[in-house]
């Protein structure tokens, strides 16, 4: 236990240096940049010092998306590598993107938590092949699916009150769509090299068209 604090706070003391050198976005990779790209297109810019909050988490949460303040909060206790850190990162600006492109109803319409969260357990990596393998659940083609599935019913159970018959039924209901719904990625970002593309088609967006 005693490593993991020690861990911790290596990280924490990272993490908050590339916040308030106000590299918290260029630190974290294709993903987040596509992201904050598309959001600033949508009208919906980010900005690092307003929009990143670096907090001490209750439990296990490693980050959240406060849809009042659209605040990303990063749990700086409870994260302890870099690579986690851009999970969280992109996972928490899928539902900040969700939140500016779709005027989302998060309180009152439980379908639109469930798809967000159902996006951004699919689009995050949360569960990439490499995640997954350090979790000891290398498996089967549906493999993807069934993790994306189950980490979106863990935060819906995380985040209400709900049982868990209720949070499935509605997750089942949306998961086609939202499962295949892949913007603003254009596919399913497994590794680095498929969000370096992405981002390219999406910094190419403009001049594709424009050449039509
Ligand atoms: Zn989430």
């Amino acid at each position: 236990m005693a490593k993991t604090k020690e861990l911790s706070k290596d990280t924490r003391n990272k993490i908050v240096d590339l916040h308030q050198a106000g590299k918290t976005e260029s630190a974290i990779g294709p993903y987040a940049k596509l992201l904050l790209g598309a959001m600033k297109s949508s009208g919906c810019a980010v900005y690092k010092d307003r929009h990143f909050s670096c907090e001490d988490c209750d439990g296990t949460v490693s980050g959240g998306f406060d849809a009042t303040s659209s605040q990303i909060v990063l749990c700086q206790n409870n994260i302890h590598q870099q690579s986690h850190m851009n999970r969280v990162v992109t996972h928490e600006l899928i539902h900040a993107f969700d939140h500016c492109r779709a005027h989302v109803d998060w309180f009152n319409n439980f379908k639109h938590l469930a798809c967000s969260e159902i996006r951004a357990a699919n689009l995050s990596g949360d569960c990439s092949f490499h995640n997954e393998v350090s979790r000891f659940n290398f498996g089967l083609k549906k493999h993807h699916q069934e993790c994306v599935r189950g980490r979106a019913l863990r935060s819906i159970l995380a985040v209400r009150k709900v049982s868990r018959e209720e949070a499935e039924k509605v997750v089942d209901e949306v998961f086609d769509t939202c499962f295949n719904d892949h913007a603003p990625f254009g596919r399913i970002p497994h590794d680095k090299k498929d969000a370096n593309f992405a981002y390219r088609d999406f910094e190419n967006r403009d001049r594709y068209y424009a050449n039509l």
